[in-house]
């Protein structure tokens, strides 16, 4: 038995499943999840002392390498200052003022502590604002598991959704009208038969929880024109595009103002930190100034809000983007690359320093297409690399993340590992 084993079977005894958030437990892949022991750089070390490389980046904070040495000065020091204080500081002032900057759209923003957190305030914030009750999400987007966005397309159009987990009354999903991501029809459909009981429409502008998924220029554009018309609020959830698709996020990319966007991951260095914002006039209806209540006893974290502060400096460095997609889009045409000449059906996309992998002919576009994907190539795939020492997220529907500590030879050694799994598949 591996040491891995040993504390998966320890795990499961007090720890439902043995892990705490479920796609750790491999669930899809099969085997078992390697308790990490430490990271550094590029590389993540299991508790039987092998060393990957890790393309998970625990799922998006890890943008400049795990365990940057800046990052963990500032943390330190922070924690020398006491971990927490229930009172304002002005180190979130700062982290405010540099959200602010970076991502033109967010006149104001507030601190919560997951992305979770940020989505369902971001949702309360958008009903309380229009007094409206029903929300648009897009199947296959992911924005956290509050019992509102936990829901499954109904059985027609127009119908409103399902819950997709036990223990969300129908009743709180009744609301919640899930659409289909690229359909601009059906969305201009729904818009010309509701529009005025539109309250908000929550995105993921570049999807990365049902893989990698690209909108379309036309779906970005109709989506922000039929908002604006018809008075509904447009959320960009960017808790995994913020700060890493681009230094301003999706929004940069694709030109467009939402009126609020979410932030985790990235925005807490690796500590747990959510953030939401946008336009100062939604922003004021929040509780103390407004009537939509929303409050936090960690929020405004110091030690996450030092480590927060920290990661959106080191992103700033000249040409960091740049690199960073440089890096990923050399990794996936060596993917692509070695599969064709495995012979095996393959694609895969990159925007940014975020990636998917698809076991399938052409890059998808919506949730259907997805799961069209061959699921159990990717599993033998997914151990291949595992073997190998390739840490890869273990699910067909997630995306993969690079970090500005992954180097050329990095790329070389998990392209090189991808040649040998493929042609074994
Ligand atoms: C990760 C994620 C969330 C949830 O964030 P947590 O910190 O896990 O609660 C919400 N939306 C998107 C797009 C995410 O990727």
């Amino acid at each position: 038995m591996t040491r891995s084993e040993q504390l998966f079977e320890r795990a499961k005894k007090t720890i439902p499943g043995g892990v705490n958030s479920p796609v750790r437990a491999f669930g899809s892949v099969g085997g078992t999840p390697r308790f990490i022991e430490r990271a550094e750089g590029s590389a993540i070390w299991d508790a039987d002392g092998k060393r990957y490389i890790d393309f998970i980046g625990s799922w998006g904070p890890a943008i400049v390498g795990h365990a940057h040495p800046e990052v963990i000065a500032a943390v330190q020091q922070a924690a020398v200052n006491g971990l927490s204080f229930g009172a304002p500081t002005e180190a979130e002032i700062d982290i405010a003022e540099e959200i602010a900057r970076l991502v033109p759209s967010i006149e104001q923003v507030r601190l919560v502590s997951s992305g979770t957190e940020a989505t369902m305030s971001a949702i309360r914030l958008a009903r309380g604002f229009t007094g409206r009750d029903k929300i648009i999400k897009f199947e296959g987007c992911y924005h956290g598991h509050s019992d509102s966005l936990l829901v499954k397309a109904g059985s027609g159009l127009l119908t409103f959704g399902n819950p997709s987990s036990a223990g969300v009354p129908a009743d709180f999903t009744r609301h919640t009208l899930v659409l289909e991501y690229n359909n601009v029809d059906e969305l201009s459909e729904t818009f010309a038969a509701m529009g005025e009981q539109i309250a908000c429409v929550i995105i993921e502008p570049f999807a990365g929880n049902m893989n990698l998924i690209r909108p379309s220029d036309a779906f970005v554009r109709t989506l922000r024109e039929l908002c604006t018309a018809h008075g509904a609020v447009l959320i960009y959830d960017e808790v995994m595009t913020g700060f890493r698709v681009a230094l301003g996020g999706a929004q940069q990319l694709h030109g467009i103002r939402p009126d609020l966007t979410t932030l985790g991951k990235i925005v807490g260095g690796g500590m747990p930190i959510g953030a939401f914002g946008g336009r100062a006039d939604i922003m004021s209806c929040i509780s103390p100034l407004g009537g939509v209540y929303q409050a936090g006893t960690l929020s405004g974290n110091p030690v996450a809000v030092a480590a927060g502060l920290t990661t959106l400096r080191l992103i700033q460095a000249p040409g960091f983007h740049d690199a960073l997609g440089r890096k990923a889009a050399s990794l996936v045409e060596g993917l692509v690359s070695a599969a064709r000449d495995a012979g095996v059906p393959f694609s895969a996309d990159s925007v940014g320093g975020m990636f998917g992998l698809y076991f399938g002919d052409k890059v998808p576009t919506c949730y259907a297409e997805v799961t069209a994907s061959d699921r159990d190539r990717f599993n033998r795939f997914f151990h291949l690399m595992l073997d190998a020492g390739v840490h890869l997220a273990p699910s067909a529907y997630e995306a993969g993340f690079v970090s500005a500590a992954h180097s050329e030879a990095d790329i070389a050694a998990t392209v090189d590992a991808a040649r040998k799994a493929f042609a074994q598949l």
